[in-house]
């Protein structure tokens, strides 16, 4: 008789145990919201000055997001991450390669890029977001051309440059990665830069960035701090926060994981953005459908990364891809929303109940979703016999 009353208050004990070593991960996808809907965002990094193919592919794009429609006849929405600024090649050649000489998208030169983007915002199918005044923290790149042969080429080149071919390290604007492991910037040059670079934005586009994503993933503190001051909302992650290069120049110094919806202390609220659908590395229409599906399972939007060389690369390819791959996310979710980060956020903030599931059936589906993403945590409750929690 004893026995049978030990045994489960033994399992109980042990269910107890399991929940309390993972109690910070259950609760922050307790926490984290519950969308109603499927949402999907494609989210573009790396548009704005550069090679001037970008117009007609713009236009391109544009077209093929019109064409596919959600269930509220909503087109798709593509975020394009911004970039600003690129070298003057022609002025830094004639100053002998002594001095940084930047070209703006405001630039005579990119009048037909502007344009391509203007119309494609008015269109509803655009949502232009921070990327950065530069992909590259001008010193830096003075500092490696002064030794990379190749970095040189590129930075005195008279035809608008391509960040993509700089060195990854070299790539990312919020530290100084001159030489490994990248050294942080100090933070009065931050606070300038990022001033700068929002007043840009605000003269190209009319309004103050809504949405900022750091080149490559590598940004801290001081950067959320001034993207806020600059009326920053919202700050699309991968999920963690890396704020260095390391030795090897892999982003790295990893000082804090995020959920959707968290509130970063400077302010701005994060978004997570982490399903990959690059069509010219052989990602297929299939992949952006899994995604959708996935996250809807988990309550989750969908913020699928795709790059700007997809289309320059490879436009046919990559334009047909991303067309089959909004449709197969259509058939897949009938409920399907298209919606920008931004409007995202603003729902998150305002719990607004066209978008937010509050019902605790609803919350604990996705809830149970989730779980298994948790390291160990999986592992854990099949060994706990706690299997059936998983989803
Ligand atoms: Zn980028």
């Amino acid at each position: 008789m004893t026995l049978l009353w030990l045994l489960p208050a033994g399992l109980a004990c042990l269910w107890a145990g399991v929940f309390a070593a993972f109690a910070r991960p259950l609760a922050a996808r307790w926490r984290e919201p519950v969308l109603k809907h499927p949402v999907l965002a494609i989210e573009s990094d790396d548009w704005g000055a550069g090679p001037l193919a970008q117009a007609d592919l713009l236009g391109r794009v544009a077209a093929c997001l019109q064409r596919v429609r959600d269930v509220a006849g909503r087109p798709a929405v593509m975020t394009l991450g911004v970039v600003m600024e690129v070298p003057d090649g022609a002025s830094i050649a004639a100053g002998g390669g002594a001095r940084y000489c930047g070209m703006t998208l405001a630039d005579p030169r990119f009048e037909a890029i502007r344009a391509a983007l203007r119309t494609g915002i008015e269109a509803g199918v655009f949502v232009p977001q921070l990327h950065g005044q530069c992909h590259y923290w001008p010193d830096t790149v003075m500092a490696v051309a002064a030794r990379d042969t190749a970095v040189r080429d590129w930075l005195v080149s008279p035809d608008p440059a391509r960040t993509e071919a700089l060195p990854s390290p070299v790539q990312s604007r919020w530290v100084d990665a001159a030489s490994l492991p990248s050294t942080p910037l100090a933070d009065t040059a931050i606070l300038q830069a990022v001033t700068t670079e929002a007043e840009t934005f605000r003269a190209l586009f009319g309004a103050s960035p809504g949405v900022a994503v750091a080149t490559t993933f590598v940004w801290n503190d001081t950067v959320e701090a001034a993207w806020r001051t600059a009326g920053v909302e919202a700050v699309i992650t991968p999920g963690r926060r890396a704020t260095c290069r390391d030795a090897q120049g892999r982003p790295a110094c990893a000082d804090r994981t995020m959920l959707t919806g968290e509130i970063s202390p400077a302010g701005p609220l994060y978004l997570v953005r982490d399903v990959y659908f690059e069509p010219a590395l052989g990602h297929d229409a299939r992949r952006l459908a899994d995604g959708v599906a996935e996250r809807a399972r988990q309550g989750r939007a969908c913020l699928a990364e795709t790059h700007r060389f997809n289309f320059l690369d490879a436009p046919d390819a990559s334009l047909a891809t991303l067309e089959a791959g909004l449709n197969a996310a259509r058939a897949r979710c009938a409920d399907l929303r298209f919606l920008s980060p931004q409007e995202l956020a603003r729902a998150i903030r305002q719990r607004d109940p066209a978008w937010i599931d509050t019902r605790f059936g609803a919350r604990m589906r996705a809830w149970r979703a989730r779980l298994a993403e948790i390291p160990r945590f999986a592992r854990a409750a099949r060994l706990a016999g706690l299997g059936w929690v998983l989803a």
